[in-house]
């Protein structure tokens, strides 16, 4: 059988030429070819998260919990007051960074499938006037996704900085950094950016970096915005500067990527995966399944699927021998109960892969008992994408 497709939420199929550019030999760091990469990732950076001149993109090495504990500790020191709007799994490992470092965390509480009412976040923020609000902008484990703009301008309205966990919406979905007036847009490589696992990819304001600048509590090293400031203003302007060996193989593959995403057009890219989302999505109704978001609150970049009844975990294995890895549930609160599809980056440009995927649900579907019209489903996906 052909390689089963990587349909989980992260990480995912990627391109050909991210591929080729993932398989080289290792550039070393300091030579011309790595430098120039280096600094054409870091001003495509600005173009995919739409910021704004003064903010600064940082690429380091490691994963999306990386980029989230850099983000915490470069903007809250200990006994700072820091609100969480709670969607998920995600969010909550948000909050609990928080509290590692020593701040003040205040939960805004949601059910798993729902986001807090914006009234509700603004009246918390009002009343405990935080220095800082933390947003997951996609919750992976739910599949919610938040309304970021409203949140960063409630945010905005009461002096606090705002963060938002982008690990599974940047590149997915509508991201607009400065027209938002986000303080830190974080990610990590293997989702909608298309590539494979091992960068941790923020963008910070002015305002952010000047709370790193005023604390004393300083961050470890190796998580230090002010360590890594100067390496990234000097690769952008191609004079490689040393503080930890960037990640020069992965560095090379997000120019390839980013490139392909500007070259596709951001927008027309967040469309890509509006559409892809909506084809996956009409097809699992067509086969009578329904959502763990509530109405309005689904995101793009996956689907968080009930079981249909007399299904369970089980249906994973048997997709996967049909053609497609999907993932289960992670929401403690639900996650036996539920799966996950993810649909970001190089597959939403493809109707091909799509469609096999929603074959490959059909027919797991049908191998655990559950009677289901294959031909019907690929139908509702194929109109949805013509
Ligand atoms: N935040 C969100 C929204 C995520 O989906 C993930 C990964 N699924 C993370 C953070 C953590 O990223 P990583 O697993 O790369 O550390």
């Amino acid at each position: 059988m052909e390689r089963p497709l990587l349909m989980i939420p992260g990480p995912v199929e990627v391109s050909p030429a991210v591929l080729r550019a993932s398989q080289a030999p290792p550039p070393g760091h300091m030579t011309a070819a790595f430098v120039t990469d280096f600094s054409r990732a870091l001003r495509a950076m600005r173009q995919v998260w739409r910021a704004g001149p003064d903010d600064q993109p940082f690429v380091l090495a490691g994963s999306g919990t990386s980029a989230m504990d850099f983000a915490v500790c470069n903007t809250l020191a200990p006994g700072d007051r820091f609100v969480v709007v709670e969607t998920g799994y995600f969010s909550l490992r948000l909050a609990e960074m928080g509290r590692r470092r020593g701040a003040e965390v205040t939960v805004v509480p949601a059910p798993p499938g729902e986001a807090p009412p914006i009234e509700l976040v603004a009246e918390t923020v009002a009343r405990v006037r935080p220095k800082v609000l933390g947003v997951t902008h996609v919750d992976t484990s739910t599949g919610v996704r938040t309304d970021a703009r409203a949140l960063a301008a409630v945010a905005q309205q009461h002096g606090a900085l705002s963060l938002f966990d982008g690990v599974c919406s940047t590149g997915g979905e509508a991201v607009d950094q400065a027209a938002w007036g986000a303080d830190v847009v974080l990610t990590a490589s293997q989702k909608a950016l298309g590539l494979p696992v091992g960068l941790a990819l923020l963008v910070m304001s002015p305002a952010a970096l000047a709370a790193r600048t005023a604390m004393t509590a300083l961050p470890p090293l190796s998580l230090d915005a002010a360590s890594f400031l100067p390496v990234m203003t000097g690769y952008e302007a191609e004079k490689p500067t040393y503080f930890a060996t960037p990640a020069t193989t992965l560095v090379t593959a997000l120019r390839v990527g980013l490139d392909e995403i500007v070259d596709y057009g951001v927008q027309e890219r967040w469309a890509a995966h509006a559409r892809a989302a909506n084809a996956i999505r009409q097809a699992l109704t067509a086969m009578q399944l329904t959502f763990v978001p509530s109405p309005g609150l689904a995101a793009n970049t996956l689907s968080a699927v009930w079981y249909p009844p007399g299904v369970g975990p089980a249906l994973i294995g048997s997709v996967r021998e049909r053609g497609a890895v999907i993932a289960g549930g992670l929401h403690p609160a639900i996650k036996d109960r539920y799966f996950r599809v993810g649909h970001m980056g190089f597959v939403t440009t493809e109707p091909d892969l799509l469609l096999r995927t929603v074959v490959a649900i059909a027919q797991g579907l049908a191998d655990q008992g559950y009677g289901v019209d294959p031909d019907a489903a690929v139908q509702a996906a194929a109109e949805a994408l013509a």
